[in-house]
């Protein structure tokens, strides 16, 4: 079997999938979309398509692997103690996930900052989490709010941010065809409901370090 989609040590984790490509779901979604190509007038028996299918089908599996993952699991298995209390920001953090209305790719960037509360998390375990919470069919809106409440139920920081900027191609390549457009969700708890601290946050996200 071809792996498109490799997976990396740093990717799994830890959790062993073993049916990543499980053969009878990529044998299934392939048949579905023989038949989708043919209906959209394609011949799927023409050489460049013959193995769309399967493609596809272990594609989908793969931008869709987050259901398989627990966040806060990932989390919790990377919390230290420390007293550490100023804000913790990672940001530019690359997104790719797909909206559930269109099964289109929204793409794009997420900020994330939090203020510990006697713990602190490895700091790659934050884009884990993100790229957990889009690698499945997502709405922009709900996935800023899943990412700020994981953080915020596991480590129980003082405080969460979460600000996520994404070009949606279900806008770009039809109906509006608004081809630059940026949609921008953001998600508060705790601290970041007091505007000094959440200005200090966005001042920090949008600064440069040259
Ligand atoms: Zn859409």
């Amino acid at each position: 079997m071809d792996n498109d989609f490799p997976l990396n040590e740093e990717e799994i984790d830890g959790y062993v999938k073993i049916d990543r490509y499980n053969p009878e779901k990529v044998a299934r979604i392939a048949a579905h979309y023989a038949d989708i190509l043919e209906l959209l007038g394609e011949d799927p028996t023409r050489q460049g398509l013959l193995k769309t299918p399967e493609r596809v089908a272990k594609a989908l599996q793969y931008l869709t692997h987050g259901y398989d993952l627990n966040a806060a699991d990932i989390l919790r298995g990377a919390m230290f103690e420390e007293e550490y209390s100023q804000m913790v920001v990672v940001k530019d953090i690359e997104v790719y996930s797909l909206c559930e209305h269109h099964m289109l790719p929204f793409f794009g960037k997420a900020h994330v900052a939090y203020i510990p509360n006697g713990h602190i998390v490895g700091l790659s375990k934050i884009p884990r989490v993100v790229d957990i919470f889009a690698r499945r069919l997502q709405v922009q809106e709900r996935m800023t709010n899943e990412i700020r409440d994981c953080i915020q139920e596991t480590l129980n920081p003082i405080g969460v941010a979460v600000v996520i900027e994404c070009k949606h191609l279900c806008m770009c390549m039809r109906g509006v065809q608004k081809q630059n457009s940026v949609t921008t969700t953001s998600a508060f708890t705790g601290e970041f409901a007091h505007e000094r601290t959440r200005n200090e946050f966005l001042r920090l996200i949008t600064a440069s370090l040259s």
